[in-house]
């Protein structure tokens, strides 16, 4: 049996708004890096590679002890 074609099932192929931003943010945002320490953009001439553990701490130059800042954030937000 063949049911008659419905808006829902019309609003089922097309992307709806929500569904174009969720997308736009699942394939834009990760590509958009942002400062591990104050959260705000980066931009490709000004970043710094922080060290999550400090070097005074131990902290290694390992991949998994970098993080992306900015510069600024690197030589001032330390505690
Ligand atoms: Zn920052």
């Amino acid at each position: 049996m063949k049911t008659r074609a419905n808006t829902s099932e019309i609003q089922g192929k097309n992307f709806s708004r929500e569904t174009k931003a969720a997308a736009f943010i699942r394939d834009a945002l990760p590509k958009v890096q942002r400062c591990k320490i104050c959260g705000g953009y980066l931009h490709n001439h000004s970043i710094s590679i922080d060290h999550k553990t400090r070097k005074a701490d131990g902290g290694l130059g390992s991949l998994d002890n970098a993080q992306l800042t900015h510069p600024y954030c690197n030589t001032t937000f330390k505690n």
